[in-house]
């Protein structure tokens, strides 16, 4: 497929976040993000942290020191790349569940198989806001005395039965990175359910995350700049310049922005940007559900083409910062990508790899055996996500839709 043409001034953000308003940036205001998270998620209490990354580094350390024998963590074998440098971070051991075929959830049966004495807790994820069956994980965990952390870094605002997610596990962390729904440029939110457990990371964050003024400086003044640049003018430059400046370079992982590295720093929030936080959080159930009818139509429509399967994960109201779809092959995603990433109609893939497959990390992270990620892999290799932001208009979508439409068929002409 040819390059089709850019879209003139024009830059799709690759997720759906809640734009900010002038108003939410006033000095002064309710500052206890805790507090509204907390009545926002109908728990009774959130941990506030400098990043989901963070709340995660804080997580396993206070998990460590309640179970301090166990010694692995086991995260899905497609996921964010930070997710294994957090783990590394607190000198704990790795181990890969590979998913279930052409699905987004851990394989249960390789689960059960990895599961022993020495693990210390599974982390299912809700991978692109898409809700995970985590009853395996649950199951599994159980049984041999491990903890379960829910990786709900994109799934602020996913209700499963009425419940948020992550209220089922014994502790949940979701990110409030730029990209992710809700933003104070970076943050994260940890719950928990027990209260021996939520003292455990009170005590871990007062010891790891500290006041940094000048970082928190650093934050407000991004986030500032992130106020004022995410709309689709704006994101040229933010996000549209870099983008297709790795992409001339062929570097699909500068171009995921996915060069990540150790050490994550953990800081407190300051006081500023919570108070944006929370007049922000204000404006998100009406997002969401905005969010949600687009993405009900629009899978609707995509599912209908022979060839492609639609990720609508588990039953429940989702977030939906993008549609997740697998496409025939390799070769079918990468020709859509090939006409579409970069070109501003918010296309893009979660992940460029399976975890061992950024060598750029094999120096920094290593994984206990056995190393099996065939699906993974497979996953990685037809995974595509388009935007669902409200400035994808239909006849944007419908352009990305005919990419898709003529890869798929392109696909079953030469298969036949
Ligand atoms: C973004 C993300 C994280 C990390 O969150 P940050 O706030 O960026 O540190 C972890 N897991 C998943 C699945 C993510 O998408």
């Amino acid at each position: 497929m040819k390059p089709l043409p850019r879209k003139a001034f024009f830059d799709t953000p690759p997720t759906a976040g809640l734009p900010l308003q002038l108003r939410d940036l006033l000095p002064g205001g309710d500052s206890d993000l805790s507090a509204a998270l907390a009545r926002f998620l109908g728990v009774e209490q959130v941990h506030l942290e400098s990043s989901g990354t963070a709340a995660l580094v804080i997580a396993l350390t206070a998990l460590k020191r309640l179970s301090p024998i166990r010694t692995t963590v086991i995260v899905p074998a497609y996921t964010c790349p930070l997710v294994a440098l957090a783990v590394a971070q607190c000198g704990l051991e790795l181990q890969l569940c590979d998913l279930k075929p052409d699905s987004l959830d851990l394989d249960p049966s390789m689960l059960k198989a990895l599961c022993n004495e020495q693990t210390l807790a599974v982390v299912p994820t809700h991978l692109c806001g898409r809700i995970s069956d985590i009853d395996p994980a649950l199951e599994c965990a159980r049984a041999v005395g491990a903890w379960v952390i829910e990786d709900a870094a994109q799934g602020l605002g996913s209700r499963v039965g009425g419940h948020s997610i992550g209220t089922r596990s014994d502790i949940a962390f979701f990110s409030l990175a730029v990209g992710k729904g809700l933003t104070i440029f970076e943050g994260g939110a940890l719950i928990a359910r027990d209260e021996t457990v939520r003292q455990a990371l009170r005590h871990a964050s007062q010891t790891l995350a500290q006041p940094k003024p000048w970082l928190e400086l650093k934050r407000s003044v991004e986030l500032l700049g992130y106020a004022a640049l995410y709309r689709p003018t704006g994101l040229r430059l933010a996000y549209g310049l870099p983008l297709r400046r790795a992409l001339k370079k062929g570097d699909w992982v500068a171009a995921a922005d996915e060069y990540f590295s150790l050490p994550i720093t953990l800081h407190q929030v300051g006081s500023w940007r919570q108070a944006v936080g929370v007049r922000a959080l204000k404006r998100l159930p009406d997002f969401l559900a905005q969010q949600r009818v687009q993405a009900e139509h629009r899978l609707k429509r995509l599912s209908t083409l022979s060839g492609l399967v639609p990720l609508e994960g588990h039953e429940g109201e989702g977030s939906w910062p993008v549609l997740l779809v697998l496409m025939p092959s390799r070769k079918a995603r990468d020709s859509v990508l090939e006409a579409l990433w970069g070109n501003g109609y918010g296309l893009s893939i979660p992940f460029v790899h399976a975890l061992p497959d950024y060598h750029y990390l094999n120096t920094t992270l290593t994984y206990k055996p056995p190393v099996e990620c065939q699906e993974a892999r497979r996953l990685a290799g037809r995974i595509l996500a388009i935007s669902n932001s409200p400035w994808l208009s239909e006849a944007d979508f419908d352009v990305v839709y005919a990419a898709i439409e003529e890869a798929c068929h392109a696909e079953r002409m030469t298969r036949s």
